[in-house]
C-alpha cells in the first residue's frame, strides 16, 4: 500500500467471501477506512449456510474447520467462541457397495481378501522401485501407491471430481503430496488400525448456524462498511482514485483489493484482450450441492463418504446432522450431496427439481436412505468452486497477475489468486498481504 495517512486511506474490498471479510478485519484493525462490496444479499461466498425447516446446510459444500497452523486454527476457534463442536473424522469410501475406511490405503482390510492383497503387493512393488520422478498426477499415483490402489480408487475418484484425465493434472494442483508410511499400509492390510491425513482427524464445526457463523463472527469485529447486493460491474482509475460502480451507484477509494473471481475481474477492470484470453484458458469446476432432509439416516456416525463410482453423480456426500446435532430438527437427519460439473455440462443447466430427483433416486438405489424418508430437498449451483491447475495454468496466471500488479490492484482469495486454498489459507493470505505475521494478537 502507498504510504498515505492510515486514517484517510479508503480501501474498497471487492467481494465478501472469507478472503474479503478477513482482509477487512485485519485492515480495519490497522486503522484503514474499509468498505466491503458484495454482490449477494449476504456475506460468505463459498461459506454461506442456509437454515430452512430446521435444517442447516453449507451451500458451497460442507466445510470443516482444521489447520496444520496452530495460530490460524486458534483464531478460527476464538471466532467460534462457545459455539463449537469437536468431532473425530469418521470417513469412508463407498467401494462396490461396501464402506472402506478413508484414506483408502488405510482401509485395505475392508476390501475382499484378493483385492486387499493385490493392493498391498502393488503398493510394496512401487515402494521397492522407489520412482520419485513424476510429472503428473497419474505418475505420482502409480509411483506412490502402486497400480491397484490407483486403479481401484485414486484414478476414478480424482477423474470424477476434477473432470479431467489424471495425466493432464499438474502436481501444483495437489499442494503437499501425500506419502503414506509403508508400515501403516501393511498394518492396514492386516486389519491393524492406523490413521492417515491426521491433520484433519479431529475437526471443529459451529454448533449453530453452519459454517457461515465464522463469517458472521468476523464481520462483527470489523469497524467498517459493508455493502451487500452491490455487484461490482466497472472499476476505473481517475486521477489516482478508484471509482467502483454497480451501474447505478459509484464509490470512490484510494485503494482497491479484489477477491472476486479473475474471470469476472478482468472484464470489470477493462483488461486488454490478451489478458481476457489468458483468463479464459484458466479452467475451473462448478459445483452443484443437493441438500436433503431425512426422517432417518442409515449412517449414524459418518462424517462424509466418497463415491468414486461413475454411475452416480455425487462424488461426495456429507452428513451435516452428524457434524452438529443442531443442523437438523430433533429425530431427523441430513445429507449434502456434492457434484462437480463444467459450465458446459448440460447437467448444470437442468432445473433444480430434476437434479434433486436424479440425486435422490441414485442415493436411494445405493441404499444410502430410502426415498420415502426424504422430507426436504434444495439444490444450489456455485459457478466458481474449484480452480484447476493444468499444465498451462502457470503461464496464464503469470500474465494476469502482472496486469493487476501494473495497475496497482491487489488480488486476494481463492479465485482471485486462482489458488486451491482452504479457509485457514484464506485467512493467512489476507493477513500476509497486510504484512501481519502474528495472528495471536487478533481477538
Ligand atoms: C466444496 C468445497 C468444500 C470446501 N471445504 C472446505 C473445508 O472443509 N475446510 C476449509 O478450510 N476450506 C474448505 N473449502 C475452501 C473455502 O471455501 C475457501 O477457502 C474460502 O471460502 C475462500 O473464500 P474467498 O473469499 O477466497 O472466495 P469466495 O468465497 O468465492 O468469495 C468471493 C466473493 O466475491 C463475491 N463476488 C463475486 N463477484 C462479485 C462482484 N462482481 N461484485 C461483488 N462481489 C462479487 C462472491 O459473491 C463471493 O462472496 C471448500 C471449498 C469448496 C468449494
Amino acid at each position: 500500500m502507498k504510504p498515505v495517512d492510515k486514517g484517510t486511506l479508503k480501501v474498497g474490498i471487492l467481494g465478501g467471501g472469507l478472503s474479503g471479510v478477513a482482509y477487512a478485519f485485519f485492515s480495519s484493525r490497522k486503522g484503514y477506512d474499509v468498505t466491503i462490496l458484495e454482490k449477494e444479499r449476504v456475506l460468505g461466498g463459498l461459506m454461506r449456510s442456509i437454515n430452512e425447516n430446521g435444517f442447516t446446510f453449507d451451500i458451497g459444500g460442507s466445510h470443516i474447520i482444521f489447520s496444520k497452523d496452530a495460530e490460524v486454527l486458534d483464531l478460527m476457534l476464538r471466532l467460534l467462541g462457545e459455539n463449537k463442536v469437536r468431532n473425530k473424522r469418521n470417513t469412508a469410501i463407498l467401494y462396490k457397495g461396501r464402506l472402506v475406511k478413508y484414506p483408502f490405503e488405510n482401509g485395505l482390510s475392508d476390501l475382499p481378501l484378493t483385492e486387499n492383497l493385490s493392493c498391498l503387493i502393488h503398493f510394496l512393488l512401487a515402494r521397492i522401485k522407489r520412482r520419485r520422478k513424476h510429472v503428473n498426477l497419474k505418475e505420482f499415483f502409480y509411483n506412490t501407491f502402486g497400480k491397484a490402489i490407483s486403479e481401484k480408487y485414486l484414478i476414478p475418484y480424482n477423474e470424477k471430481i476434477w473432470k479431467m484425465k489424471v495425466e493432464d493434472i499438474s502436481l501444483d494442483f495437489i499442494g503437499r503430496l501425500p506419502n503414506p508410511k509403508t508400515i501403516d499400509v501393511v498394518k492396514a492390510s492386516l486389519g491393524i488400525g492406523s490413521e492417515g491425513y491426521v491433520h484433519q482427524l479431529y475437526f471443529y464445526y459451529p454448533r449453530r448456524g453452519g459454517i457461515q457463523y465464522l463469517i458472521e463472527s468476523l464481520r462483527e469485529k470489523i469497524a467498517g462498511n459493508v455493502l451487500t447486493n452491490f455487484e461490482v460491474k466497472h472499476v476505473k482509475n481517475d486521477s489516482g482514485k478508484w471509482i467502483v460502480s454497480n451501474g447505478l451507484m459509484e464509490n470512490v477509494f484510494d485503494y482497491v483489493v479484489s477477491t472476486i473471481p479473475l474471470h469476472d475481474a478482468v472484464k470489470i477492470f477493462n483488461a486488454p484482450r490478451e489478458i481476457i484470453e489468458s483468463t479464459r484458458r484458466l479452467k475451473y469446476n462448478s459445483l452443484i450441492t443437493v441438500a436433503i432432509g431425512l426422517n432417518k439416516l442409515r449412517f449414524k456416525n459418518l462424517s462424509w463418504l466418497y463415491i468414486p463410482d461413475s454411475d452416480i453423480h455425487p462424488h461426495r456426500v456429507s452428513f451435516p446432522s452428524n457434524f452438529s446435532p443442531e443442523n437438523a430438527p430433533k429425530g431427523k437427519a441430513s445429507i449434502l450431496a456434492e457434484i462437480t460439473v463444467r459450465q458446459e455440462d448440460p447437467f448444470f443447466s437442468k432445473n433444480d427439481e430434476e437434479i434433486a430427483d436424479i440425486v435422490v433416486d441414485e442415493l436411494d438405489r445405493i441404499k444410502m436412505f430410502s426415498k420415502d424418508d426424504v422430507v426436504y430437498t434444495r439444490v444450489f449451483k456455485i459457478k466458481y468452486a474449484y480452480p484447476l491447475l493444468d499444465s498451462y495454468y502457470r503461464e496464464n496466471i503469470d500474465k494476469i497477475k502482472t496486469f493487476f500488479d501494473n495497475i496497482g490492484v491487489k488480488l486476494v482469495g481463492r479465485f482471485a489468486e486462482f489458488k486451491y486454498i482452504n479457509m485457514d489459507d484464506a485467512i493467512k493470505n489476507a493477513a500476509s498481504h497486510l504484512n501481519i505475521s502474528n495472528l495471536r494478537e487478533y481477538k
